[in-house]
């Protein structure tokens, strides 16, 4: 392939999504991964209905739904008392184009967006190609990979650092990670139990200082995801001898359940102090890292990676100048502290950090009330739509800028 315009480090889902959204828009791109295939680990799972028209947008949807699983509510679960607030995403009828949520490993996104790049033929796709190094001057960018062990080097006009919470490109880019480190580890679980029969939704937030977490369907087999939390001072080693606890305090006694898969996580609340330093960009966790309580994280890099392939393609096509690039910085950093890294302080507060009894049963009740009100239910369940960034290239948009 000739030298491409662009190289994406990182076949994560926001990579990929990148990579479609430029390729589509008819830009020559080579993404660079690590890993010899997609990143199997559980992670995100859960795409907020505001994100759907984005990947509507991008011919990927129909795909995205027929792998995935239509979730339709979501409950807040009250551990002491054994009992749930339970939204139906029904509201949103009229309201929005979609009234769903779906569910579907982030690694089976990514599948799908490689799926449709390498029918495309604009996009080359290199596994097993570690990035170590990376140059820019006034011409372009150069990046030192290695493929397959051995060192090779790519050039383009632009960078986009889609890699990852331990960014290689920011490093590069010498731009800071600022932010904090949370003190509990959370643990993804991936386990075939009939989960709806004990009353968990398809979607619930457990809200109890110990058992607090999140359980979501992932599929109609019963493969579920919990995903709870413990003290990061437990030894990460013996983290698969206390699961076992866990689900004991969780399901009936002497309940048997497959544990499918599992996975121990750090969180954080970080964002890079840029999301572009001359010709390298940053999307998606490179960029920036919140707990994942609330489903923010990939929701932000979506965000991310659709106006910045449109505004990107277009600086390439030459029909803009590339300050867009930095208006595209600006405003997703600005979403990012916010509006997404706020907003999942506050889930993880109230599933897990809140001991005050007379709180939890506050917002719990406000919760209550909201449920028997359709536009109240709306408001609350307006999880991903306020963090979206519509498209840099309208002019609205860019006036609205300069006041
Ligand atoms: C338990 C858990 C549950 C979550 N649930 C949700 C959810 O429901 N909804 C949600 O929105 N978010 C959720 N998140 C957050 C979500 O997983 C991340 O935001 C998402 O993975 C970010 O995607 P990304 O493509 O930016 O980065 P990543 O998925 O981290 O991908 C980065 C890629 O870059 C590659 N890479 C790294 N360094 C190099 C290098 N030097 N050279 C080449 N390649 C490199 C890596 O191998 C990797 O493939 C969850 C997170 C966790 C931990």
């Amino acid at each position: 392939m000739q030298q491409p315009q662009v190289i994406v480090v990182g076949a994560g889902p926001v990579g990929l999504v990148t990579a479609l959204g430029l390729a589509r828009r008819g830009v020559t791109v080579t993404v660079l991964e690590r890993e010899q295939d997609v990143v199997r680990s559980p992670r995100a799972m859960v795409y907020h209905n505001g994100v759907l028209p984005g990947l509507a947008d991008l011919g990927i949807l129909d795909d995205v739904d027929a792998a995935g699983f239509r979730a339709t509510e979501l409950a807040f679960w009250d551990h002491a008392n054994r009992d749930a607030v339970r939204f139906d995403l029904g509201v949103f009828a009229g309201h929005e184009p979609y009234s769903y949520n779906v569910h579907l490993g982030q690694d089976r996104l990514a599948d799908v967006a490689l799926a449709h790049l390498r029918e495309g033929g604009s996009a080359e796709v290199v596994f097993d190609a570690r990035v170590a190094d990376i140059a820019q001057n006034a011409d372009g960018v150069s990046v030192s990979a290695f493929v397959n062990g051995h060192l090779r080097t790519y050039r383009a006009d632009y960078i986009v650092g889609t890699d990852g919470a331990s960014s290689t490109v920011r490093t590069a880019a010498g731009l800071g990670f600022d932010g904090m480190t949370w003190p509990e580890r959370f643990i993804a679980t991936n386990i075939r139990y009939d989960l709806a029969s004990l009353g968990y939704a398809d979607s619930t937030l457990v809200v109890d200082p110990v058992m607090g977490g999140v359980i979501a369907r992932i599929d109609e087999s019963d493969l579920w995801r919990v995903t709870y939390h413990e003290d990061s001072a437990l030894p990460i080693e013996t983290v698969a001898s206390r699961i076992a606890a866990f689900f004991a305090e969780l399901l009936p006694a002497g309940a048997t359940y497959e544990l499918a898969q599992f996975s121990p996580y750090t969180m954080h609340q970080r964002s890079a102090t840029r999301y572009r330093a001359g010709r390298l960009l940053l999307a998606g966790d490179a960029a920036h890292v919140t707990n994942p309580i609330g489903g923010l994280g990939l929701t932000g890099g979506l965000f991310d990676s659709y106006i910045l392939a449109e505004a990107l393609a277009a600086v390439l096509a030459g029909t803009v100048g590339d300050e867009i690039l930095d208006e595209y910085s600006r405003r997703r950093r600005d979403a990012f502290l916010e509006y997404g890294s706020p907003r999942a302080t506050a889930f993880k507060n109230l599933v897990f950090n809140t001991t005050d009894r007379a709180e939890v049963d506050k917002t719990l009740g406000g919760l209550r009330a909201a449920v028997a009100d359709p536009e109240a239910a709306r408001q609350a369940l307006y999880v991903s739509q306020p963090y979206r960034t519509p498209s840099l290239l309208g002019d609205a948009a860019l006036s609205a800028s300069d006041n």
